[in-house]
């Protein structure tokens, strides 16, 4: 089977094998049946952040926190928490349409979109620069379903909040403007049930409401994520997935080898007469999902039909584009992506 999921997805083969081993071993409780207040779980707890932010290079003004809700949980919790006068928001796809949405909730007078691409169909990612007055500095690094991704974050302000569900430590990134950066992990750091946040200390003392114990990022803090029982085998995941990354020797390495992965399709793409026709603006293409579509409905059809019977997975568009889309999150190998390219070559030279 080769698993091109959007999400949930691929988990690395260390991982899953690593985590066969665990099912096995019976006799032995499994991190899922001991208490996340024991010593077991807590060094497990403790080693995944110091990976987490080893990975990012971060030092001690950042805190690793882990929800759960997912990633959308945190497009409430962030106006709840940091929006007063004014949240600043650039619009790029259907996630950060959700968060835009979730803040005019709670505070629809703050909320400013100060960039947005739907014109054309969020197949681009707007030039915009942010300004520093706002309460914070809202994107979506990499938007899912269409396939457009930032090359490089926005400037102007030093509050950058950061939806990077679908690109978590997919490549190293400069963290000085970034205040809050999260995501569901269930693409690229293991499986769902799990909302990452990664927050400057400095902004989290920006939240001045008293709000309810869940919903106040604060809680979170002072309570190593544990003020209830936390997701403790996603969290479990997520460790091994952090130490997966580390060996294969983080995240230069993860991300030429994306690179290269995102090159074998998106050169198969643009070589094919418009065979097949790429979705997104050619300089915002994302690394990790890459939406496109054949000349007609049935040949769409036809393709994914062929992958199916060769045993691929997951290549079925977004509901909202339709067509073909191939998220090749950082545990997909070369070889993985390179079946795939060869399966759209063979797939060109009979139909094309
Ligand atoms: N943001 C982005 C960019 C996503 O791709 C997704 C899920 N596909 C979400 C947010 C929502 O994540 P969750 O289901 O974990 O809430």
């Amino acid at each position: 089977m080769l698993n091109f999921s959007a999400g949930p997805s691929q988990l690395p083969l260390s991982v899953i094998k690593k985590l066969q081993e665990d099912f096995k071993n019976y006799k032995q409780a499994s991190v899922m049946e001991l208490s996340h207040r024991g010593e077991y779980f807590f060094s497990i707890y403790e080693q995944a952040i110091k990976d987490a932010k080893e990975l990012y290079n971060l030092n001690d003004d950042y805190e690793v926190l882990f929800l759960q809700g997912g990633a959308s949980l945190n497009f409430a919790l962030i106006p709840l928490n940091f929006a007063y006068k004014r949240a600043l928001y650039a619009n790029t796809g259907l996630w950060s349409e959700k968060a835009i949405k979730e803040a005019r909730i709670i505070n629809k007078n703050a909320v400013e979109v100060v960039a947005c691409s739907k014109d054309q169909g969020y197949s681009y990612i707007p030039q915009f620069s942010f300004d520093e007055d706002g309460d914070y500095a809202y994107i979506c690094s990499n938007n899912t379903i269409y396939g457009t991704q930032f090359k490089s974050l926005p400037k102007g302000s030093d509050k950058l909040v950061i939806d990077a569900s679908s690109d978590l430590f997919s490549k190293p990134l400069d963290f000085s403007d970034i205040a809050m950066l999260f995501g569901g992990t269930q693409k690229n750091a293991g499986i769902a049930g799990l909302g990452l946040v990664i927050i400057r200390k400095d902004f989290l003392k920006n939240c001045k409401r008293a709000l309810p114990s869940m919903l106040s990022y604060e809680t979170y803090s002072k309570n190593d994520s544990m003020f209830n029982t936390p997701a403790s085998f996603a969290i479990y995941v997520f460790s091994l997935v952090m130490k997966e990354l580390k060996a294969r020797g983080g995240l230069e390495n993860i991300h030429e080898l994306n690179k290269q992965k995102a090159r074998l399709i998106y050169e198969l793409i643009d070589s094919s007469d418009g065979f097949y026709k790429g979705y997104a603006n050619k300089k915002d293409r994302s690394l990790m999902n890459i939406s496109f579509s054949l000349k007609n409905e049935a040949l769409n059809q036809s393709f994914l039909k062929a992958a199916s019977e060769q045993g691929f997975i997951g290549l079925k568009g977004h509901k909202i584009l339709g067509g073909i889309r191939a998220s090749i999150y950082n545990a997909l190998s070369l070889e993985e992506v390179s079946s795939l390219a060869a399966l759209m070559k063979d797939f060109l030279a009979k139909k094309g």
